[in-house]
């Protein structure tokens, strides 16, 4: 039942093993869900009387797994990299330039139960390098929709507890979840976070990108904000107006000491063929190079407190 909790000093995350998994915990205020570990640590509290999983009881069978999830508040400011869908084969290829930068960024992957054996292993090579393996729904269903046209519990039931499920029970136990085509609401926000620590939905930019105040996130706020939303970011070039204005954004999360989440799904030169929605690699090494310049650190969904 215990599991590995981090906590982050100074920009670095220090793991230990102390107790169950208090940061789902989301009906005890977060104040208290801090401490918990800690009291638990120096042995006040016996882990059975905590043992206890915030889900309902017939949610998804209770994870074998050992959670991987940090305390604490974050130190330095930074941008959280996400890639959407299931685009493994190209993704594992970039491993070697996450590394180069030493960025760590997570992976959002829909219809898990259809995974073969050999995108089951990229993934754990992918988790292995220090990435985040989160939820995008078990159909990529857009969540208001099926909601108003079912109910929360049937979504729950059809979209997010199998998918859970599944993910557990091949290794990874999904700490985030990201909105299929952004599409939330308040109170999808609500039934959704009694599941995950945090959700990742979409804003449109505003202009420009550091001018979008609602795709900003202050360091010391991270743990209060159940939902970040993250802009599109998909350019196709290294002089690409999106990659100018991702260099301005990211000179704001080193002035304002904030965080700031972007998107995107494949990844792969602009010759080759594959969906619709990629950022090319060229760009992507321009803006790992930047941000890396820039002292920005690259956050993954798990490490957020
Ligand atoms: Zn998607």
């Amino acid at each position: 039942m215990n599991a590995l909790l981090g906590h982050t000093v100074f920009g670095r995350v220090q793991w230990r093993i102390v107790a169950p998994d208090f940061t789902r915990m989301r009906h005890v205020p977060s104040a208290v869900r801090r401490i918990l570990p800690w009291i638990f640590g120096l042995g006040l509290i016996s882990g059975p009387a905590l043992a206890v999983d915030p889900r309902p009881a017939n949610a998804t069978a209770q994870s074998a797994q050992a959670a991987v999830v940090p305390v604490g508040i974050l130190s330095e400011p930074g941008l959280l990299l996400t890639f959407d869908d299931r685009n493994l084969v190209n993704w594992e290829k970039q491993l070697p330039l996450f590394a180069k930068y030493g960025a760590h960024v997570t992976f959002f992957i829909d219809h898990f139960d259809a995974l073969t054996a050999e995108q089951l292993g990229i993934l754990r090579k992918l988790k292995k390098a220090g990435h985040a393996i989160g939820c995008h729904g078990l159909r990529h269903l857009k969540a208001v929709e099926y909601c108003e046209k079912n109910s929360v519990q049937k979504y729950l039931a059809d979209e997010i507890l199998p998918a859970i499920q599944r993910m557990e029970a091949a290794g990874f136990p999904p700490q985030a979840f990201a909105y299929p085509n952004s599409n939330h609401s308040g109170e999808t926000d609500q039934a959704l976070l009694k599941y995950f620590r945090h959700l990742r939905s979409g804003c449109r930019i505003e202009g420009a990108m550091d001018k979008t105040e609602g795709a900003f996130v202050k360091i010391a706020d991270a743990g209060k904000a159940g939902r970040l939303d993250g802009l599109s970011f998909h350019p196709k070039t290294k002089t690409d107006n999106l990659v100018v204005q991702a260099t301005k954004a990211i000179d704001r999360l080193k002035r304002n000491g904030e965080l700031l989440v972007l998107y995107a799904h494949d990844i792969r030169n602009v010759n080759e063929s594959g969906p619709k929605n990629f950022i090319a690699i060229e760009p992507l090494e321009e803006i790992l190079a930047y941000a890396q310049r820039a002292g920005i650190k690259f956050y993954t969904y798990d490490e957020l407190p």
